[in-house]
């Protein structure tokens, strides 16, 4: 977006000459359901972005229009508001946690706009949240470090919105480098940039358009059921506390004690810990028909053992996996519809494009949206003039 026109859009709304934050959305290339099993993750940062102009005001109020929606609404951060239901939950509970960290905001005018699709699994809540957040924290001249500030957006998530995340979204979003995807242990939050090279490769995701409404139920499921498993395995391995603990042969030798479906939902998640490590070892050794390849093992087990992809996701990745120059293809996020993820030869990004497009609309009747992006840069100030 042009940074001139963000402001000149500002100023028909707000007074006053604003500064401009970024926060990117996210796709995660491997690693599916395993945070909240304190496992490994491993998203990019995208070129979909939301961006917030922010001006200060005295009142300790908080007027915030969000330009996609053409909507605004006002707030005042000395009344304990509690979450509305509304867009707006994500600003309001990031003010609210930077004044529980001890920020005492004036007050501020916000313009959101934001190109990350909207409910697509790209984390645009994410994204708003964590500019939302630098675009506050602005107002009073107050600095948190990119963890902190990844931390204080999950809880606002977490504990405001009442959308029991984990810290991947934010993460990423704050830690992105361009040409790096994150490796990112969900326990101890160390984190690894992990080169990802744009010229020889290109991440495509592919939105099946279809989003069924099992997502949510079964998500609680799965976490219920992973618990269950590590209560189970702890008569086994004592000192467990997450399915991150156990090493796939570890598991394999105790799998026999489990009851079938819990078997293979925990079976998922320690397979799942696994590739996401070999896939960072096939990344640093440039070994991308090896990173594909783990890819593809990844939908398999989210398909068959943790049973969270739907018709839609597999017709996507099967088509996918047809298209010369695809080497892997995978659901990503939750399941259930929403994005697939492609890892495809940059001389046949075209070709891929327009394949799977007419593939997927013979099969299912549905148009695919398609997102292109390379990896990108995580949270910052925009600086008019400065190209970064
Ligand atoms: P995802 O993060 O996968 O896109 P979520 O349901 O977690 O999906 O977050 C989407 C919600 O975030 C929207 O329903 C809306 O409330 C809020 N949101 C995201 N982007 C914007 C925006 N540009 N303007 C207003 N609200 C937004
Ligand atoms: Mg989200």
């Amino acid at each position: 977006m042009e940074m001139k026109s963000v402001i000149k859009r500002f100023n028909r709304y707000f007074p006053g000459t604003p500064r401009v934050f970024m926060a990117p959305g996210r796709v995660n290339l491997i690693g599916e359901h395993t945070d909240y099993n304190e496992g490994f993750v491993l998203p990019m940062a995208l070129e979909y972005r939301a961006e917030v102009a922010v001006s200060p005001r005295a009142d300790r109020r908080v007027r915030v229009r969000s330009q996609n929606l053409d909507e605004s609404i006002t707030f005042s951060l000395n009344e304990n508001e509690r979450k509305r239901n509304h867009w707006s939950d994500y600003t309001a509970g990031v003010a609210r946690m930077l004044e529980l960290s001890g920020f005492r905001l004036p007050g501020a005018d916000l313009l959101i706009e934001s190109m990350v699709p909207v409910g697509a699994g790209l984390s645009s809540s994410a994204a708003l949240e964590v500019a939302s957040a630098l675009a506050l924290l602005s107002t009073v001249g107050g600095e948190l470090s990119l963890t902190d500030l990844a931390l204080l957006a999950q809880r606002a998530e977490n504990e405001f919105v009442g959308m029991n995340c984990g810290i991947m979204d934010q993460f990423i979003s704050v830690h992105g480098e361009r040409d790096h995807a994150l490796f990112l242990d969900c326990r101890s939050l160390e984190y690894q940039q992990v080169p990802l090279r744009s010229d020889q490769v290109s991440v495509i995701i592919c939105n099946t358009r279809v989003k069924h409404k099992l997502g949510v139920s079964e998500y609680n499921t799965r976490r219920k059921e992973c618990e269950e498993g590590v209560d189970l395995l702890k008569s086994y391995y004592p000192d467990i506390t997450a399915l991150r603990d156990l090493s796939p042969e570890e598991f394999a030798q105790s799998e026999g004690m489990l009851p079938e479906v819990i078997g293979r939902r925990c079976r998922h998640v320690v397979t799942e810990d696994q590739r996401v490590l070999e896939s960072v070892r096939a990344l640093r050794e440039d070994d991308l028909a090896r990173f594909g390849d783990l890819m593809n093992r990844s939908h398999e087990s989210l398909r068959d053992d943790y049973e969270v992809s739907c018709r839609e996701l597999d017709i996507m990745v099967d088509l996918a996996r047809k298209i010369p120059g695809c080497l892997g293809a995978r659901m990503t996020g939750g399941g259930f519809g929403g994005c697939t993820v492609n890892l495809v030869e940059a001389a046949s990004v075209d070709a891929f494009q327009s394949a799977i497009r007419s593939a997927y609309r013979e099969e299912t009747g549905l148009t695919a949206e398609i997102y292109l992006s390379a990896p990108a840069r995580g949270a910052h100030e925009v600086i008019p003039g400065l190209k970064l």
